[in-house]
């Protein structure tokens, strides 16, 4: 007989099946029956990234959906939270409104559970919580309620155990929505645009990320600093990049994804880059970040890895 040993509650939950999987397949010539579950480490633990900036059209949602799918292509089960009620992240992996039944703000209301809201995408290990305009109401619903800045946290917790990634699509404000979506998440990831104003904006998010450490969620990290849209050849890229290196240093993102035309046409097609052209430009940088990505989690202390222990 065979012993597998697995820590903390929520890795109990996942463990048995993962190892289960790998000792049919190699070490463990025994039945389902023939593993005890007993007491060790795994190492696969939930992270929840926000992809935030309250700028408009720096490339949130081409981040979210490219940096998910990216990151389901490599195998890990990865859930993609449209958190805008503009619900570009739900058509984007084909989920357009009219194909929407429930959304991430029945599960805020409690009208569905979050699991009974969640559907599948092209890519098998890729999953989505969709939105759709109804998500402007609970801005509105939310602002009185208790907890009020706590309630997607609660659902997120709900279904984190079945996924090693959850990414959510912040909305273009720093408002109600993100404001939930930072303190439900453990690293922020800040995609923007190599122009001046940008920088203004910047110093924003990172006040609003220090205050929300504060009051709310202390183990909040930026994840990384990514240049979108991003051209070498101008020069003013070129300083605002070393601008915020100044401030970001090695959280800025080794790779910077272009402009690529591909990237702005996946969407109308409801996909993430790389399964509408594997080949390009824009597929090539998001699989590159998703490994620097990937790269950093890993190698992150425990204690910045996710809300498990
Ligand atoms: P919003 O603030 O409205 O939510 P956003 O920050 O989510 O916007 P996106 O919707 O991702 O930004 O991108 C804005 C526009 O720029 C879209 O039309 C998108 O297709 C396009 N776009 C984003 N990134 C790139 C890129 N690297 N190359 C070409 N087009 C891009
Ligand atoms: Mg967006």
């Amino acid at each position: 007989m065979s012993y597998i040993c697995v820590q903390s509650t929520r890795e109990a939950i996942r463990a048995p099946l993962f190892f289960l999987e790998a000792a049919r397949k190699t070490a463990f010539p025994t039945t389902n029956a023939g593993i005890v579950i007993a007491g060790c480490y795994c190492t696969v633990m939930t992270r929840i990234v926000a992809v935030a900036n309250q700028k408009g059209g720096v490339g949130k949602t081409t981040t979210a959906i490219n940096l998910a799918a990216s990151v389901a292509s490599r195998g890990h089960r990865v859930l993609l939270v449209d958190f805008d009620p503009q619900g570009n992240a739900s058509s984007g992996v084909g989920w357009p409104r009219d194909r929407v039944e429930r959304t991430i703000y029945d599960a805020l209301t409690g009208e569905h559970t979050l699991a009974e809201v969640i559907v599948p995408t092209e890519i098998t290990t890729l999953f989505l919580a969709p939105a759709t305009t109804d998500l402007v109401g609970a801005e509105i619903e939310l602002i009185s309620a208790d907890r009020r800045e706590r309630f997607l946290a609660d659902v997120l917790a709900t279904v984190a155990a079945d996924y090693e990634y959850i990414v959510i699509d912040c909305p273009p404000s720093l408002g109600l929505l993100t404001l939930n979506a930072l303190v439900a998440a453990d690293g922020v990831v800040v995609p923007m645009q190599a122009e001046y104003f940008a920088l203004e904006g910047l110093s924003a998010l990172t006040q609003t990320i220090e205050k929300i450490k504060a009051a709310y969620n202390p183990g909040l990290t930026i994840d990384g600093v990514l240049f979108t849209m991003f051209d070498a050849r101008l020069s003013v890229a070129n300083q605002v990049r070393d601008e915020v290196a100044k401030y970001f240093g090695d959280k800025i993102f080794g790779e910077s994804i272009p402009r690529n035309v591909r990237l702005s046409e996946a969407p109308s097609h409801g996909k993430p880059v790389l399964l509408y052209d594997l080949k390009c430009a824009g597929t090539k940088s998001y699989l590159a970040i998703a490994d620097e990505f990937l790269v950093r989690m890993q190698s992150a202390a425990p204690a910045e890895r996710g809300a498990t222990q």
